[in-house]
């Protein structure tokens, strides 16, 4: 059925596809290109909480994250606020990827309500346990296990396996669960959805139904699984602002609103000011310095004469860029790293193991 929101629908999709494929994009060109372009870690915005208390007890952040992975995150917290979980609805790769899977088959599996509502508070545990074990390890721990972390190594060609195995298998497990139940990650497992579910409780955005012919056409468009039909007013933390019980209403009246601070916004304009003010607004802090994302080029660390510590090295530099960021002869490096000479300077840090059985990256520059 054709409805006086496909104009808006299409819009989202665009410009959801056109933001997963940059993501993509942006994913290799960091596999390929080492510290240049920042990481799937370094752009998740719920890094930023599980680098908090490292980062508030003025430890520094933890390993992948940056001084702009913060800003990002308090900034999605604020949009939150905001917008609800419109940032869910307009912008995250991974619920596109979810969509676009859930796109595959029409025949989707209906979760029984009690067993549905018990398994959406999984995604709240989800959210305290990772929080908690990231502050107690102080390091990425859920890295190895998450989806989309998988998701952007695919890109890679190389680096998938060994080290995102599980979440490769989970990313497997994911995708297969959105072809029969929309949004499954987002529904049941996300912790960033969690957060910004809880954030959008406070928001003032609200989708306000009047007496309709209850079509039941806004129920069966909604990915969330809300029943829009039954409700005089959403205002449940699982809405993830993506206008598509609005759209699908194929009422002249007006009858299903988007309302943002009590005014009635259109999908349309909703989809659109949501996306450009969140990129707008990164545009503006990246201006201002506040988005550091990737560690600045040896250039200009040596020009500072701010070498990092060898707690801050990555793992994609090469022993060669490992010296140089650190400030040593390389020599001294090798010695310092306990790397035998036969390993040529230009091997990545994390695949000196490959020379070296039993050396580990990690373990060994904890312990420097
Ligand atoms: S719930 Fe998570 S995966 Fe789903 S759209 Fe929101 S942030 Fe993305
Ligand atoms: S209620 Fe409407 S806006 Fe909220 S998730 Fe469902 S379809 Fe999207």
């Amino acid at each position: 059925m054709k409805t006086k929101g496909s104009i808006a629908k299409y819009t989202r999709w665009i410009i959801l596809a056109l933001i997963l494929c940059a993501s993509m994009i942006l994913s290799s060109m960091h596999m390929h290109s080492g510290q240049k372009y920042p990481s799937i870690h370094a752009i998740c915005p719920l890094g930023g909480l599980e680098n908090l208390w490292s980062w508030a007890g003025g430890k520094g952040n933890l390993q992948k994250l940056f001084s702009g992975t913060m800003t990002l995150f308090f900034f999605t917290s604020f949009f939150a606020l905001i917008f609800g979980r419109a940032f869910c609805g307009n912008i995250c790769p991974f619920g596109t990827l979810q969509e676009l899977f859930g796109k595959f088959s029409k025949r989707k599996i209906k979760v029984p309500e009690k067993a549905d509502k018990i398994l959406r508070y999984f995604k709240y545990l989800m959210l305290v346990f990772i929080t908690l074990m990231a502050w107690m390890t102080a390091t990425l721990w859920i890295s190895p296990y998450d989806p989309y972390t998988a998701f952007a190594h695919i890109w890679s060609g190389k680096e998938l396996f060994p080290e995102n195995t599980i979440g490769f298998i989970i990313l497997l497990f994911v995708l297969a669960g959105s072809v029969f139940i929309d949004r499954f990650f987002c529904k049941y497992l996300c912790p960033a959805g969690a957060l910004y579910g809880i954030i959008s409780k406070l928001s003032h955005l609200q989708i306000k139904r009047k007496e309709c012919s209850l079509c039941g056409q806004c129920t069966k468009a909604c990915p969330m699984a809300i029943n829009v039909a039954k409700l005089d007013t959403v205002r449940s933390a699982e809405c993830i602002a993506c206008s598509q019980c609005i759209t699908a209403c194929p009422s002249k009246e007006n009858d299903l609103q988007l309302k943002l601070f009590g005014k009635a916004v259109k999908p349309l304009a909703f989809i659109v000011m949501t996306v450009v003010l969140f990129f707008g607004s990164l545009f503006v802090f990246n201006q201002a310095g506040m988005l550091r994302l990737t560690i600045p080029g040896i250039a200009s660390v040596k020009e500072s004469g701010q070498y990092l510590k060898i707690a801050d090295l990555r793992g994609s530099m090469s022993i060669e860029a490992g010296a140089a960021y650190a400030g040593m002869e390389l020599s001294e490096f090798y010695k310092l790293m306990e790397i035998p000479l036969i390993v040529p300077r230009g091997t990545r840090l994390k695949d000196v193991s490959s020379y070296v059985p039993g050396w580990d990256f990690h373990v060994i520059k904890s312990s420097r």
